[in-house]
């Protein structure tokens, strides 16, 4: 166990998890639900479903736009150690899926983390997330991709900076071959990492990648 998961692990028996709103922090109103009914309804007002897919997908799907209450959710399970958000919010990706479920994904798989920066903060979150869509949605998780580039945290570039810090940042794994992808990551602002996946996944050989993040950008 590395310092990083112990640290969470305190936390959690310290704070105990619904103490407090994981959307917007507030102390009240929400001891038998993750989120308060404020976060509750702004996340309704902010349903997203299908979208337009980004270059190189077939088909996307999002739970939320990127505001408010989902910004909340996203940081408490990237940052906070709060593992367990990754169930609410795989339900309400399960949800986004359904609308492109015509796609006909064989299998869900997620954005990859470096190593070094997977050993650095414990857990990949998107695999969380991917983890629990795939339950959901009875399919298998597998892991098709690996990053063979460490790059500069999305969140700190501007766009153009993100689709060529993206390019050749994964590979595609053996196992790809043949299979129909549900990519899975947490939020998506311009999809160059999307389509930068998509690209190393059929550079490997499979068929159809779809899409479904719990947030996408405005945009
Ligand atoms: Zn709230």
């Amino acid at each position: 166990m590395n310092l990083q998961i112990a640290l969470n692990a305190l936390r959690t028996l310290l704070f105990p998890l619904r103490a407090n709103c994981m959307g917007c922090g507030a102390a009240t109103g929400c001891r038998e639900d993750w989120i308060c009914p404020a976060c509750r309804q702004a996340l309704t007002e902010g349903w997203v479903g299908a979208s337009p897919p980004p270059e190189g997908i077939d088909a996307a799907a999002f739970a939320y736009v990127y505001h408010g209450a989902a910004v909340g959710l996203v940081s408490r399970l990237k940052y906070g150690g709060v593992y367990r958000l990754a169930g609410f919010m795989g339900g309400d990706m399960a949800r986004a899926y359904r609308f492109i479920h015509p796609t006909g994904a064989d299998c869900v798989t997620c954005v990859p983390m470096h190593p070094k920066r997977l050993t650095r903060r414990g857990y990949n979150h998107a695999a969380l997330l991917a983890r629990e869509l795939a339950a959901r949605v009875d399919l298998p998780f597998v892991e098709l991709l690996e990053r063979v580039r460490d790059t500069p945290q999305q969140a700190k570039l501007e766009d153009d900076a993100r689709r060529s810090n993206m390019s050749g940042a994964f590979r595609g794994l053996e196992a790809a071959r043949g299979r129909r992808v549900l990519l899975v990551d947490d939020v998506c602002t311009t999809g160059s990492t999307a389509t930068a996946c998509a690209r190393a996944l059929r550079a490997a050989g499979a068929g159809a990648v779809c899409l479904v993040c719990y947030a996408k950008a405005r945009g």
